[in-house]
């Protein structure tokens, strides 16, 4: 989870955090650890609902196809933090695509035309 500003991801980060929001659901469903990505400040548990759905929102906004609600039905553990400001500097460290949509003037992402 990189919990930035959803627009300023690019279409492969946004998908990607977007999946492993399932996928952290689906670990944590099955009582599988999530101690390794907790460590590694990767996962916000009690964010995960909140976050996916503004992923959601983001990816309908720029015209990408989203079937998959979560729902997790209950309310998830608080485990895990994630520290936004780092990872926004790391997308723009190893993402061209990331750093060009951080920068104020860039125009945002594509949207969806209308
Ligand atoms: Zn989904
Ligand atoms: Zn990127």
């Amino acid at each position: 989870m990189w919990m930035v500003d959803p627009r300023t991801l690019c279409r492969a980060h946004l998908l990607g955090e977007h999946v492993e929001c399932h996928m952290f659901l689906a670990t944590f469903r099955l009582g599988r650890s999530l101690a390794g990505y907790v460590r590694d400040g990767l996962v916000e548990l009690s964010a995960l609902k909140r976050r996916h759905d503004e992923l959601a929102r983001e990816m309908g906004r720029r015209g990408y196809r989203h079937r998959s609600p979560l729902a997790p039905g209950r309310r998830l553990p608080a485990l895990g933090r994630v520290d936004p400001a780092a990872n926004r500097r790391e997308l723009a460290r190893r993402c061209r695509e990331c750093r060009r949509l951080q920068a104020p003037d860039s125009g945002g992402p594509p949207r969806k035309r209308q």
